[in-house]
């Protein structure tokens, strides 16, 4: 591909400053800060998913910006149970064999996306390599409850990769979500340290099918840095999704959640951030949100918003919905 990048673009890597210390993964420059969880709101989003037995990212991953969004009532909800066939090396979701699925969950989520009056909602899964299926029924499923139930909402599914499978992918796509993510992470070197049981051509093929099988979805894919990639490499990254048409990219500083997970190699400056935003907007993604906080769903209910002010968005005009 044609690098459309001024290198000048590209601020010097820096060395000097703020130093990860693997011993104490808590320890984070000045520019992390993360709020203590203690509105009204978040104890209501709280008691709301004890009460469905629902789990969410949020939690799960130790999210940063947890006060934050339930604060606003929003949050990331992971269907498929609290266990992953995966085991990266970044993540704080636990790995095992899994429960058979609960095929009631999609209804749970529903019925809480209209509990909490949302007017987006992202929705993601544990990986369930396990299955045939990849759980792909159960995105399917959640997409046509919540249109049947809280119509006017617009559905974000941040998927797996199932290995690259385009039928079950087509089943997630029949189902017309308005936003369609999968979080690439980190680089193609990287993918054997971070990701062991991902591939790079799967996550760049979920993208690019996603696009062929619905023309008109949005697709989002995300990048963690910190995690001993070079700046370079992430750049070629976002080149490589621009290049499947991604629309939304989100790119956020990688933080450890235990002594047991990949230790941060670095922790980027809020210019390099900047930098990152530039890049994207000038290979053409729609929306580019890029922080030390990013994370997938962050925000994700503003952007919506932005990009429907811009005229890139709009909800599904789905006449017919079977919620079977
Ligand atoms: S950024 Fe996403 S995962 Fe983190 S708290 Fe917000 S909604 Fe949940």
């Amino acid at each position: 591909m044609t690098n459309l990048i001024d290198p000048n673009a590209i601020p010097n890597t820096p060395v000097e400053g703020w130093q990860p210390d693997p011993e104490h993964p808590r320890r984070r420059p000045p520019w992390i800060k993360v709020r203590a969880p203690a509105s009204q709101e978040y104890k209501e989003v709280y008691s709301l998913m004890r009460d469905q037995k629902l789990n969410t990212v949020c939690e799960e991953a130790q999210c940063p910006n947890i006060a934050e969004c339930w604060g606003r009532r929003t949050a990331t909800f992971l269907m498929g149970g609290d266990t992953c066939t995966r085991s990266c090396g970044f993540c704080d979701i636990k790995t095992g064999r899994p429960n058979p699925i609960d095929w009631a969950e999609p209804l749970r989520v529903a019925e809480s996306v209209r509990a909490l009056g949302l007017k987006h909602v992202v929705i993601t899964s544990v990986n369930r390599d396990e299955r045939a299926d990849g759980g792909a029924p159960l995105f399917a499923m959640v997409i046509k409850r919540i249109r049947k139930i809280h119509s006017g909402c617009s559905i974000e599914v941040l998927i797996p990769d199932f290995k690259g499978n385009e039928d079950n992918l087509k089943t997630v796509m029949d189902a017309q979500p308005e936003i369609l993510n999968h979080n690439v992470e980190t680089v193609p070197r990287l993918f054997k340290k971070v990701q062991p049981q991902d591939k790079y051509e799967w996550a760049m093929k979920t993208l690019g099918n996603a696009k062929k099988l619905d023309p008109l979805v949005l697709t989002k894919s995300g990048i963690m840095v910190g995690l001993g990639e070079t700046f370079e490499e992430v750049v070629q990254v976002m080149q490589d999704l621009a290049g499947q048409g991604v629309d939304i990219l989100t790119i956020g500083q990688y933080l450890q959640p235990s002594k047991k997970h990949l230790a941060v190699e670095r922790f980027y400056l809020p210019e390099e951030f900047d930098a990152f935003q530039k890049i994207g907007l000038e290979l053409g993604f729609k929306w580019v949100e890029s922080g030390p906080l990013v994370r997938s769903s962050y925000r994700a209910e503003q952007q919506v918003r932005e990009l429907s002010r811009l005229n890139h968005f709009r909800l599904r005009d789905v006449v017919e919905v079977d919620a079977s």
